[in-house]
């Protein structure tokens, strides 16, 4: 049993994007207004955050999530890591350093960026982290198995994640055939799809199906979505029945 949220579903900027005065952006349609992307996931009783954007706080909020057991993290840019400090009110409450699973570049840029909580005798306040290099082989976090998926993000590699039959995969603009062994027999997919235009890092609206046409989950969503895209309502009714377009706060439950 495993349930996911998707906590935010819209690209770096946020939607609606600041003075932007769109349709999209303009939307009183909840689904239109889109967090920066992140999810999380409860799978055996051990919570999962992937990735700590900026709206991380508003996000535990909104889903009165109060407990984490380990963050897994994407990739090191700003939209997806700089709200890691926000994750400090769970610390608090779990009184020991928050587990973070990430490629080792990440986390050097974690040290950096965070470089206060790594202090030999850190500020009162400051938060405390385990970090914990991720290469290609799989790991677990208690009795969770997590299969890191090689993506590729215009030139620089990142991770997507499996974990049973759920796989998260975002900013993606390239994924390796020698990745999809990984991919089998998914009964959920969750894939980026930026816009309609073709784009240099992200997997536009047609790659994105096209991937799930290859990959063959039972059912897929799409997420770190631009305002580009155009309105939930008349995107939606142009996706097939196994493809949603993702939006903040759907939730997602897998039944094995
Ligand atoms: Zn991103
Ligand atoms: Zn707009
Ligand atoms: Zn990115």
């Amino acid at each position: 049993m495993m349930k996911i949220t998707l906590l935010g579903t819209g690209t770096s900027q946020g939607v609606p994007v600041v003075g932007c005065q769109c349709e999209v952006c303009k939307s009183n349609d909840p689904r239109d207004n889109r967090l920066r992307t992140s999810a999380f996931v409860e799978a055996d009783g051990v919570s999962l955050l992937i990735d700590t954007g900026p709206d991380l706080r508003q996000q535990l909020l909104r889903e009165q999530i109060s407990h984490i057991d380990a963050v897994l993290v994407t990739h090191e840019h700003k939209d997806h890591l700089a709200g890691l400090d926000d994750i400090r009110p769970v610390f608090f409450m779990q009184k020991h350093p928050m587990d973070i699973y990430a490629m080792q570049r990440v986390l050097s840029v974690v040290r950096k960026d965070f470089d206060y909580a790594f202090k030999e005798h850190p500020y009162p306040g400051a938060p405390s982290f385990q970090l914990h290099p991720v290469r290609y082989d799989r790991f677990f976090v208690k009795n969770v198995e997590i299969q890191p998926i090689q993506v590729r993000h215009l030139t620089l590699p990142i991770l997507g994640f499996r974990i049973g039959t759920f796989a998260y995969i975002t900013d993606a603009s390239f994924v390796a055939d020698s990745e999809l062994a990984h991919l089998q027999n998914l009964d959920v997919l969750v894939v980026n799809a930026l816009h309609h235009e073709k784009h240099y890092s992200h997997f536009n609206l047609e790659q994105a199906l096209h991937f799930v046409d290859v990959v063959k989950p039972k059912h897929a969503y799409l997420t770190h979505v631009s305002h580009h895209m155009g309105l939930y309502a008349d995107v939606e009714k142009t996706l097939p029945p196994h493809v949603t377009l993702g939006y903040d706060g759907l939730k997602i439950t897998i039944d094995r």
